[in-house]
């Protein structure tokens, strides 16, 4: 049996009292928030412990949904895939892409995850969706919106989102899920906030739109180790954590 190294269960236990807090503090349902696991540059050793220490705090807290974990890029999810496949086939376990995706890298994702929550163009909603179609599956997906304006952030500007979402929404082979983002980069907690509640109002008009396939688009997905107090007071449905789990990170990447 592998054992998690010291620290985190402990770590994952801090996290989901963390969130817990943040949603009680909001008036919310701690269970309407789910914990994503960002495994960027941890070994997939490391990464299988941490979600085997993730569904068992989940079973004591009689939660049996799927652990998820989300990758930034695509050589790394496919490399960690096969450690992972059997906690995915078991139905324990959810892998996003949560990193930029390029459309020549579509196969390569689709073979190994079971969300993308960076779709930010129409172009890649297409090439996402021809894949599925032909191998016969469902994709969920997430609409990347850059609520920050920040340039170095991926993601489609609010006024295009919910055009993008719609469209999205209609393609066959995807399922449209909700929505993403990377918050400001501030201490200006005011203007965190105001970007997560960009995100929540391009979710509720396109939830309430009425238009094919977006009845399914409730998720959000904002908030990481530094603001997911901010994001769950938003409305945040995944908050995704790598520092507050894994440790710093090397600065080099
Ligand atoms: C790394 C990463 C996270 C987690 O960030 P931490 O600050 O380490 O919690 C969340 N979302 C995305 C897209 C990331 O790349």
């Amino acid at each position: 049996m592998p054992t998690a190294p010291p620290g985190i269960p402990a770590r994952l236990a801090a996290i989901r009292a963390r969130v817990a807090d943040a949603a009680r503090a909001a008036g919310r349902d701690p269970r309407e928030v789910r914990v994503l696991l960002a495994t960027k540059t941890q070994d997939p050793g490391t990464v299988v412990e941490a979600v085997t220490a993730a569904l068992e705090l989940a079973a004591e807290a009689g939660d049996d949904r799927p652990v998820l974990v989300g990758e930034n890029r695509v050589q790394e999810l496919v490399a960690k895939a096969p450690a992972l496949a059997g906690l995915v086939a078991a139905g324990r376990l959810e892998a996003h892409m949560i990193g930029h995706l390029q459309r020549n890298k579509v196969n390569q994702v689709l073979a190994s995850a079971t969300g993308v929550q960076t779709v930010d163009t129409l172009a890649l909603a297409e090439a996402l969706s021809g894949r599925c179609v032909r191998d016969g599956r469902t994709l969920d997906v997430m609409v990347q919106v850059n609520v920050s304006g920040e340039e170095s952030k991926s993601g489609v500007a609010p006024d295009e989102a919910v055009a993008l979402a719609t469209d999205v929404a209609a393609l066959p082979g995807l399922r449209l899920v909700g929505f993403m983002t990377i918050g400001l980069r501030s201490d200006d907690e005011a203007a965190v906030r105001a970007g997560f509640a960009r995100l929540r109002r391009v979710r509720d008009e396109v939830g309430s739109s009425g238009a094919p396939g977006t009845a399914a688009a409730r998720e959000l997905s904002m908030g990481m180790t530094g603001d997911l107090e901010l994001a769950v007071a938003e409305g945040a449905t995944v908050v995704r954590v790598g520092t507050a789990v894994f440790g710093e990170r090397p600065v080099t990447r």
